[in-house]
């Protein structure tokens, strides 16, 4: 039956959003109690900066890239967008080589010198076409492959991508807004040289972001104006955001916590499918036998329509998505299904469960709950 108390809905959308974490609530009320502009130099100004310098020094640690190389801004859109349009202006004569399953703030950007390296059938970059694209003339100045994917949680060997992209002169660009918090990152050991990461994840507010440009020496300019983020990103910094996001990457990205936290999502995973492949031993679960993030599951139901699905999951009371939220509204086939070569019908049918901090091994089974009378109903 609905439930209209939002607080007592079940909420498997993680990797739309997150629902914010207690200790971020508390750090943006804290911060919005003062008008903290971190370039003044009273008081107020100082706790500012504090503020923001806590942060950076956060997420230097959750992602190994020094404090200095990282830029706030306002998510990885702008991130994705600024990395991008800042290769292709400066070198306009080469190319730019993204993943055929980016988000579409990579994906869908107005740029005549991307190529698409394809992937396999699990979402994952083809490392043979990858190298021969590199080899291609006009050179490669950029690679830019995403650490994992938002509709199925598959995980790209990004090692392997930034060795092969670095033996031909090529920097990498790794979208990792799905990655932080669900895994450890490494951003030095994985040679990685710029990295986009956002607040809302991982239980941070909306609206906040960042970009880490490691020391590649390549550091694009987000917005120009006044002189804040050493003249990186122009404009009065979100204190209050920021102080949310930091108080989010302690949680989230703390090692032991994170450790413990996708043993425990794995867990809920496994329950799940297995629940969905006895119910309906037909529904395809994708990228079922690839590296994924703890969190996500994307099915197909053979015959079934996404949109009648998600309603009937609605007036259950439990939030889901059909493929990628961020395109969600919009009943065309995700291009990342179409990139892993998934039938049209069968598309259509598609499912995204993402779970995290909050979700219960109860969210799990009321999901599981629903799924069987709709499956039911749908079949009858
Ligand atoms: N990249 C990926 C992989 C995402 O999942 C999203 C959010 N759907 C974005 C980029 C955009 O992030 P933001 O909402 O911070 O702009």
């Amino acid at each position: 039956m609905a439930n209209n108390d939002l607080t007592k809905r079940i909420y498997l959308d993680y990797n739309a959003t997150s629902p914010l974490r207690d200790l971020a609530r508390t750090a943006i009320m804290d911060a919005h109690a003062f008008p903290l502009n971190a370039s003044s130099v009273h008081a107020y100004g100082r706790m500012g900066r504090k503020i923001i310098e806590d942060t950076r020094a956060h997420l230097s640690r959750a992602i190994n890239c020094p404090a200095a190389q990282i830029t706030f801004n306002s998510g990885a859109t702008e991130g994705n967008n600024t990395v991008i349009n800042h290769f292709a202006q400066t070198y306009p004569k080469e190319t730019i080589l993204i993943g055929a399953t980016e988000h579409p703030s990579i994906h869908d950007l107005p740029c005549a010198n991307i190529k698409t390296i394809p992937t396999d059938h699990n979402g994952v970059v083809n490392l043979d076409a990858l190298e021969n694209m590199l080899g291609a003339e006009p050179r490669t100045s950029l690679v830019s492959v995403m650490m994992a994917n938002n509709e199925t949680g598959t995980l790209q060997p990004l090692k392997d991508i930034t060795t092969l992209a670095h033996s031909k002169g090529a920097l990498i660009h790794c979208d990792a807004t799905q990655g932080l918090g669900r895994i450890h990152i490494d951003m030095q050991a994985l040679g990685i040289d710029l990295m986009t990461v956002s607040s809302h994840k991982i239980g941070g507010p909306q609206g906040v972001g960042a970009l880490a440009v490691g020391l590649c020496g390549v550091s694009p300019i987000l917005l120009h104006g006044g002189g804040q983020e050493k003249k990186q990103r122009a404009g009065t910094e979100n204190v209050a955001g920021i102080a949310g996001f930091g108080a989010a990457i302690t949680q989230a990205c703390d090692a032991d916590i994170l450790t413990h936290e996708q043993q425990r999502l794995e867990g809920l995973r496994t329950h799940l499918e297995k629940a969905i492949t006895d119910t309906c031993p037909e529904a395809v679960i994708h990228a079922q036998t690839a590296a994924r993030i703890p969190n996500s599951t994307l099915i197909s139901i053979p015959g079934a329509k996404a949109e009648s699905m998600l309603m009937a999951f609605d007036l259950d009371g439990i939030a889901i998505s059909n493929g990628s939220a961020c395109s969600s509204g919009t009943v065309k086939a995700s291009h990342v299904l179409n990139a892993m070569g998934t039938e049209k019908n069968l598309a259509k049918g598609t499912l995204r469960i993402s779970t995290g901090w909050q979700t219960t091994q109860g969210d799990i089974d009321a999901f599981i709950q629903s799924f069987t009378k709709i499956l039911q109903r749908i079949q009858k």
